[in-house]
């Protein structure tokens, strides 16, 4: 189901050359800011808005999937932390962001949303090494988001 008024539905956000993967029953791209480095965010396919609308088979697959993730980028980042955030107030469409906490965080004790900073976009080149690197480590399929 689209909901037109969604920008992840209407594919508006997250970014398409941010694209990581189809994980099943989400899509993972890479965050636009990666001033956290390895900031991932996990899209649901469906537009749905709170985790008690999804039927419990469905929920499960999705948290096998944001731990399929999570655990990833753990590794890849050597994350001293994970930071899960699924809160919806802005883009009411179940999205994960997925924050590895590394051992040089500025304030590791803050929820990212709380420590200011510029936001940083990677330059083309670094992009793409990000995104091979981490379809490589989650084994995902890298077809083109719908
Ligand atoms: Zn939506």
């Amino acid at each position: 189901m689209i909901e037109h008024s969604c920008k992840i539905c209407v594919g508006a956000w997250p970014l398409k050359d941010h694209f990581l993967g189809d994980c099943g029953l989400t899509k993972a791209y890479v965050f636009e800011d990666q001033f956290f480095a390895g900031w991932t965010v996990l899209v649901l396919k469906e537009h749905v808005s709170e985790l008690f609308k999804l039927s419990r088979v469905a929920r499960g697959m999705l948290m096998e999937e944001v731990n399929h993730v999570a655990e990833t980028l753990a590794q890849v980042f050597d994350a001293k932390k994970m930071n899960y955030e699924l809160l919806g107030n802005q883009v009411p469409h179940i999205h994960w962001h997925l924050i590895p906490r590394l051992k040089t965080d500025p304030d590791p004790l803050k929820p990212v949303w709380c420590v200011s900073h510029e936001p940083v976009r990677l330059p083309a080149d670094q992009l793409a090494e990000r995104v091979t690197r981490l379809r490589a480590a989650l084994r995902i399929h890298a077809n083109e988001p719908v």
